[in-house]
């Protein structure tokens, strides 16, 4: 069956559909008729959240996680212990780790990982920024920094560029990685609560 079946703007529906991830051509045609389908205030309001999650959500500007503020609201809470930093990939990957309930410090959301075959370079993630909070933490001094980057090939290589880079500059900086026992390969964003807890309870000293 051709695509061309479809009236234009049944077929661009379909076409946005499927620029999501894990949605395939038969999953976006299912989807983009399920909304034709769906009351005009129902696909009405899947439209406006689009929309307003794009207007009003940027990055916090200390920790570069999601934020409808200048700050997120994790660097706004006063009883986050600001003198432990955990390095993410992604903002998905904080919401794994506050689930466990075994962390009560801030965060610092890296934008991805290193990658140089895909061309990502330090210079593309908050690597430097991440430099200068910990050199620059003035009456709440960094005690330790978690890499909590993903148990994956450019994961790893991220945690070590990054230790590298706070033992020249911070060396009492405590620099930490999550425990094994995470499934290798995979994003955190997939590991279990219990797991993920047990990983960051016995965190090791890099
Ligand atoms: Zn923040």
């Amino acid at each position: 069956m051709s695509d061309a079946v479809y009236a234009p703007p049944v077929q661009r529906l379909i076409t946005e559909l499927g620029k999501l991830p894990g949605i395939g051509n038969r999953t976006a045609q299912r989807l983009a008729f399920h909304i034709l389908r769906a009351s005009n205030d129902d696909a009405g309001a899947l439209a406006e959240a689009i929309r307003e999650v794009k207007e009003r959500i940027g990055l916090c500007e200390v920790c570069f996680n999601l934020a409808d503020a200048p700050r997120c609201r994790i660097c706004q809470d006063q009883r986050r212990d600001a003198g432990l930093i955990c390095v993410v990939e992604e903002p998905g990957d904080v919401i794994p780790i506050e689930r466990t309930h075994e962390y009560r410090g801030r965060y610092h959301v890296l934008g991805g990982a290193l990658s140089p075959i895909d061309g990502i370079d330090p210079d593309d993630l908050k690597i430097a920024e991440l430099y200068a909070r910990v050199e620059t933490a003035g009456e709440a001094p960094i005690r330790e920094v978690v890499l909590a980057t993903n148990p994956t090939t450019t994961g790893e290589a991220t945690a070590l560029h990054i230790a590298e880079g706070l033992r020249g500059r911070a060396p009492d900086v405590t620099v930490t990685r999550l425990a094994s026992g995470l499934p290798v390969g995979a994003d955190l964003e997939y590991a279990d609560e219990v797991t993920l807890g047990k990983a960051l309870a016995g965190r090791r000293t890099l």
